[in-house]
């Protein structure tokens, strides 16, 4: 017997597939060059065990203790990411585990990667994420301070940067943050061509449940989708 939320978390699945892979042709690309990460804070186990096994293979989280609850519990070969505003004081907490670090914004906080990286003698693989949109409210690098912050990091051994990550402004028009995507995108194209050492721009971050579909079109390697996929979250 398939139960009513399997059932429509199963829909809402292959809804999103299916989205993902219209704007994935429509960039010249396949659905298999765009990863889909479910997004699940606040999401409970048994949910995030159905969409394993319904194919959702990656998962992203926004704080280290729930990451380190699920991970221990979770009791499937699933890859961990870390998306969410990264208090330093949690970085001890940070292990092997981790497949990506979406949100390197500050030095302070690269240098307590670093050095739990040397700790553990782990490379953390890592995306720097950049604030286009100037908004003072949001975490991230700001344009002009890329390439000075990705200097810095490319000589820290136990950080491995390999792309960038964009939280767009949120807004009832999807269209109006196309520009902001096809910013990141150039900025990413633009920092490959210079050849930092320790750095690539293989990964683009970018896209929730609002706005994948664009991001996607406009370059997204990577799109982060909690509520199109698990329903609205009650906080
Ligand atoms: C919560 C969150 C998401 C997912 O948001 P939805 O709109 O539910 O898809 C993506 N990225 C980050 C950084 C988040 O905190």
């Amino acid at each position: 017997m398939i139960s009513d939320t399997e059932n429509s978390l199963l829909n809402s699945i292959n809804k999103v597939r299916q989205n993902i892979s219209e704007a994935a042709i429509k960039s010249g690309r396949t659905s298999e060059d765009v990863l889909l990460l479910g997004v699940t804070k606040t999401i409970d186990i048994e949910t995030m065990r159905k969409a394993y096994d319904l194919g959702v293979k990656h998962f992203g989280e926004n704080r280290v203790q729930e990451y380190l609850k699920k991970s221990d519990n979770l009791n499937r070969d699933c890859h961990w990411h870390i998306i969410g505003r990264l208090q330093t004081n949690k970085v001890k907490y940070l292990d092997q585990r981790i497949d990506l670090i979406h949100s390197l914004d500050r030095i302070e906080l690269a240098e307590a990667i670093q050095q739990r990286g040397q700790k553990i003698n782990h490379v953390f693989p890592a995306l720097v994420q950049v604030n286009v949109s100037g908004e003072r409210t949001k975490a991230g690098i700001y344009q002009d301070e890329l390439i000075n912050f990705l200097l810095k990091i490319s000589k820290m051994g136990n950080i491995k940067v390999v792309g960038l990550m964009t939280i767009a402004p949120y807004t009832e028009e999807p269209e109006e943050v196309r520009y902001i995507f096809k910013k990141i995108k150039q900025l990413a194209v633009d920092i490959g061509r210079e050849k930092v050492e320790n750095i690539n721009m293989k990964e683009l971050s970018m896209g929730m449940s609002g706005d994948y579909r664009i991001a996607i079109e406009e370059g997204a390697t990577i799109v982060r989708i909690g509520s199109a996929l698990f329903g609205e979250r009650d906080y």
